[in-house]
């Protein structure tokens, strides 16, 4: 680590809570799938931001957008109507192909607002008794990071000491359809779920599970929540990871790439007979649906319209799965995943994901782990095939050492 790198992460560690323990680097510029050190370094980063960087750092279309949108307007709040709010929503719900957006800002907050969305429905349309409202959820889920949602994972360190934590919620076995039916009560108003679950180790549930919550969701009378904030937007090869089992949710939760990597934009989309319980005062957010977002939101929506990312993370994730899959199984036990997003689980033995990550990083390839042994692989979906060749020889090596 350098004198400048050193300086700044000692300067942090003083000034800011110690929420995360990150990679010993500090980055100062990036353009498409490549990051740029305070010591000029290069990197390529195979993380991107969680997903959120789906279309790679500074994407011009997007940077053009947003500039243009800097100077012109960026708050009115919710008070007052602005002329990006209306084009927005149509594009969301367009690419949703569903009659309605919430906008937010985070993905934590969404995935509230889908909540009280899923009670106030289940309280207004299903007829459930006042304060009865259940939803079921999964374990290993990771929705965020508010006192709720940490309520309902089965993550210790997620939980531990954050209670009292709001009741209503039921956790059943992730990719167990039969699991959740069993769950199910007069009460239930909606299941929450990851189509593929993100921090858990990127872990791709049985196929057909996506379609069996469906019809059970769809049979019992339960609103099915699908939280793509990390799995939707191109990711996984399709706009939606839903996509791959041709599943509709009753209610999208969106964030990460919806704001291009650009600003924190996050959404709920739902049909009008769901959406419509939310009427004035009773949820919103000041910055949710700003100008900025919304003109970054429209473009992003643009892009995957085109359709080139889903096509570029099918054809590219093949070529990574087949590449990660060759892997000696003396370091690597199992290939997860799905399009451009992969979750290398390493071997009995080996050292920690964390310890890989930074061997990565000496080879200046920017990647994290996940839970239990993981190592993510999720790059920018403007990522080109010999970046990803050098990519995975970068990760053999660091392997091998
Ligand atoms: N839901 C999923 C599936 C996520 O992966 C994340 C973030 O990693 C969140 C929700 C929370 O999003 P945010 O960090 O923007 O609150």
């Amino acid at each position: 680590v350098s004198g400048a790198t050193r300086e700044q992460l000692d300067r942090a560690e003083d000034h800011s809570a110690h929420n995360y323990s990150p990679l010993p680097v500090v980055i100062e510029s990036g353009a498409g799938c490549w990051v740029k050190d305070v010591d000029g370094v290069d990197y390529l980063d195979v993380l991107a931001g969680y997903s959120a960087l789906n279309f790679g750092h500074a994407h011009p279309a997007l940077v053009r957008v947003a500039r243009e949108q800097l100077g012109r307007l960026t708050l009115t709040s919710r008070a007052f109507q602005h002329d990006r709010f209306a084009q927005y929503c149509e594009d969301l719900s367009r690419l949703c192909r569903k009659e309605a957006v919430l906008p937010m800002n985070t993905g934590a907050e969404a995935v509230e607002t889908a909540l009280k969305l899923a009670r106030k429905w289940g309280y207004d349309v299903k007829g459930v008794p006042p304060g009865r409202a259940e939803v079921v959820t999964c374990s290993g889920n990771f929705h965020g990071r508010t006192i709720s949602i940490v309520g309902f994972s089965s993550d210790p360190d997620a939980y531990t000491g954050f209670g009292p934590y709001p009741a209503g919620f039921v956790s059943v076995e992730y990719g167990n359809a039969d699991a959740f039916e069993s769950a199910i009560t007069d009460d239930t108003v909606a299941v929450l779920l990851e189509p593929i679950q993100g921090e858990a180790g990127v872990l791709v549930p049985p196929v057909g599970y996506l379609a069996a919550v469906r019809e059970v969701c769809t049979r019992r009378g339960v609103l099915m929540i699908a939280d793509e904030i990390q799995s939707g937007l191109g990711r996984t090869g399709e706009t939606f990871a839903c996509d791959h089992e041709n599943v509709t949710p009753d209610i999208y939760v969106l964030g990460k790439a919806l704001g291009g990597g650009l600003v924190p934009v996050s959404a709920v989309v739902a049909d009008w007979p769901v959406m419509r319980v939310i009427g004035p005062g009773q949820h919103g957010s000041t910055f949710g649906g700003n100008p900025l977002a919304c003109a970054v939101g429209s473009a992003v929506v643009a892009l995957l319209e085109t359709g080139e990312y889903q096509e570029r993370s099918r054809r590219l994730g093949a070529y990574l799965h087949g590449m990660l899959r060759e892997l000696p199984v003396r370091h690597v036990a199992e290939v997860r995943g799905r399009g451009l997003w992969a979750g290398v689980q390493l071997a009995e033995g080996m050292p920690s994901a964390r310890a890989v990550c930074e061997r990565l990083l000496a080879r200046r390839v920017l990647a994290k782990d996940a839970h239990e042994g993981t190592i993510r692989i999720a790059p920018p979906l403007v990522v080109e095939r010999d970046e990803l060749t050098w990519a995975v020889e970068q990760l053999a090596d660091a392997l091998a050492e």
